[in-house]
């Protein structure tokens, strides 16, 4: 039973829920958590994932949530969110579907590769159960088999759906650990990192861990945001060592990040009879592997060849270049035309498709630019 509570001020319609304890001598961790789980049931968001888990207790509708937020943020899942929903109700439809049904439902998110072993993960849970039944993962370790579940999804699922304590560090949880303990390193940091891990052990709710872990990447994304933190309506500042010594522009300091790779390539519109050649990007391919659009060519020391393969497409008509990132890549891309069937030999897998239906199986941003350029010359 909890000894102490915070002063959860609903009037104000948003903080400061007060800590008693200033963060001296011990680190009180009873009062972190108290205001912290007053500050998340007062305040949370009332996402359509929190509402489906709330009535229907269903693990699926948070584990595609998880999946969909993985490089995303919530605008921009919210509608494919919905979208995928109504397409795939439950896991048995994701583990029947194939991988083609799949990404045109979550088109224009990105980072396709999730999504296939989303439907890999779907299969393992399907295959593992009885029929008429789901037997979903009961822990930490039993969501960490899941294909496509890493330890971030591994605790978030574990905690939400299986009250398991079980800290989630993303970026937004670190910022906020960071702070509280003034942690002025690199975010990603290794060191920075283990001590983080040891603390977030430590002070996670073991009655609410899912609740625990919810606030504290809400407190990320909405109060403790990584410029400019709103300390002043933080249910966590009485107990912040940065927001009480004022340094928090430098807990945590800014990631070392990789140093940009300049590339080269050419995104190749093969047209024959009205029609554009589509191409299956295979696991050898370089970028946007097990996406379908059009077939990349990087430049490499000896010429353009196609990106996973050793072959060779002649040099078409240039129709424009943009820039475009892909991670640490710094794109610069130019968009040419190549006509005839001379170019296809060497594309395997090409599948021809009408104009007016290429958007609709394009699955990345870069080839959405590309498409766009090349369809006014069309
Ligand atoms: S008090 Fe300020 S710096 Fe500390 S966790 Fe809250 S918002 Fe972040």
């Amino acid at each position: 039973m909890r000894t102490r509570s915070c002063s959860v001020d609903l009037e104000r319609g948003q903080g400061p829920l007060t800590c008693p304890t200033p963060p001296t001598g011990e680190f009180p961790v009873e009062e972190f958590r108290t205001c912290l789980l007053e500050w998340y049931n007062a305040y949370k968001k009332r996402h359509l994932w929190r509402l489906l888990w709330a009535e229907h207790r269903n693990p699926y509708h948070i584990w595609v949530s998880e999946i969909m937020l993985q490089q995303t943020v919530i605008a921009a899942m919210l509608p494919v969110y919905e979208r995928f929903l109504e397409r795939f109700p439950t896991v048995q439809s994701v583990a029947d579907s194939t991988e083609d049904e799949l990404k045109k439902t979550v088109k224009g998110l990105g980072y396709y590769r999730r999504f296939a072993l989303l439907r890999k993960g779907a299969q393992k849970i399907v295959e593992a159960s009885p029929p008429l039944a789901v037997r979903w993962p009961r822990n930490y370790e039993e969501w960490l088999q899941i294909p496509g579940v890493g330890d971030y999804t591994a605790a978030a699922m574990s905690s939400i759906t299986c009250n398991e304590a079980a800290p989630v560090l993303d970026g937004n949880v670190i910022r906020v650990l960071a702070r509280i303990f003034d942690q002025r390193m690199p975010a990603n940091d290794r060191s920075v990192g283990t001590f983080l891990k040891l603390k977030s052990r430590a002070l996670i709710d073991p009655f609410h861990p899912g609740d625990f872990n919810q606030g504290m990447m809400e407190i990320g994304q909405t109060i403790c945001r990584p410029l400019q933190p709103s300390c002043h309506v933080c249910p966590l500042q009485n107990v912040c060592l940065a927001s009480s010594r004022e340094s928090t522009h430098l807990a945590p300091l800014p990631k070392v990040r990789k140093a940009a790779v300049p590339v080269k390539l050419r995104v190749n519109i093969i047209e024959q009879a009205g029609l554009i050649g589509l191409f299956p990007r295979g696991q050898g391919a370089k970028f946007l592997r097990g996406t379908q659009g059009f077939p990349l060519s990087l430049r490499k020391t000896e010429g353009y060849s196609l990106d996973g393969y050793e072959a060779r497409l002649a040099e078409g008509k240039p129709l424009g270049t943009f820039r475009h990132h892909i991670t640490q890549h710094k794109i610069e891309a130019e968009v040419c035309l190549l006509n005839g069937s001379g170019s296809q030999a060497n594309v395997p897998g090409i599948r021809w498709v009408e104009k007016s239906q290429v958007s609709d199986n394009l699955m990345s941003s870069l080839d959405l630019k590309a498409w766009r350029i090349a369809h006014d010359h069309l």
